[in-house]
């Protein structure tokens, strides 16, 4: 990736050892640096009633009117679930070729399927899909190939997918 910042921004109620240790881990992938914020704002302006979900749509365009920058990519992280009216739920989002994403912890972890929770595990799959959501930002699409770019409806699909960018997406990223 070339000279941008990563921004990463907590709403709302969020772990901060999670935090720092996501950063630490997209850092390191992704060979860019990244910065931490907490923001404790109450998000149930957010939430919709009738879906008992947050509007993940609301929360994108918010962080990027009011925490985005010209000069570095910013992804708001909840711990809330996500919807988007077209779909039952959302891991994340993010603008193509823009500055801001989200990504939620709410439908990672194992205790909600019934499993033992898995700490290392939820962590990998907050930090795949935080970088899948950087990557809509730096104008990748969904991949086919052994990649952090292919889409995830399941966490399963999450768990086998790469956690870096194929070469193909490398690629495109470079040019
Ligand atoms: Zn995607
Ligand atoms: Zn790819």
């Amino acid at each position: 990736m070339h000279q941008q910042k990563i921004t990463l921004i907590t709403l709302g109620v969020f772990d901060r050892k999670m935090l720092d240790q996501v950063a630490e881990a997209v850092q390191l992938e992704l060979k860019t640096p990244v910065i931490t914020h907490q923001e404790h704002i109450d998000l149930h302006t957010f939430f919709d009633s009738a879906r008992k979900q947050y509007d993940g749509n609301m929360l994108l365009k918010i962080i990027e009117s009011k925490y985005a920058t010209n000069n570095s990519i910013t992804i708001g992280l909840v711990s809330v679930d996500l919807f988007i009216p077209i779909l039952t739920y959302i891991y994340g989002q993010a603008y193509l070729n823009g500055n801001a994403g989200i990504a939620s912890l709410y439908r990672l972890g194992n205790e909600r399927y019934g499993l033992a929770a898995n700490d290392r595990l939820l962590l990998q799959r907050l930090v795949k899909e935080i970088i899948h959501e950087i990557g809509h930002c730096i104008g990748l699409i969904h991949c086919h190939n052994d990649c952090v770019m292919q889409s995830s409806t399941y966490v399963e699909d999450i768990d086998q997918k790469a956690s870096s960018f194929c070469i193909k997406c490398k690629a495109l990223v470079s040019e």
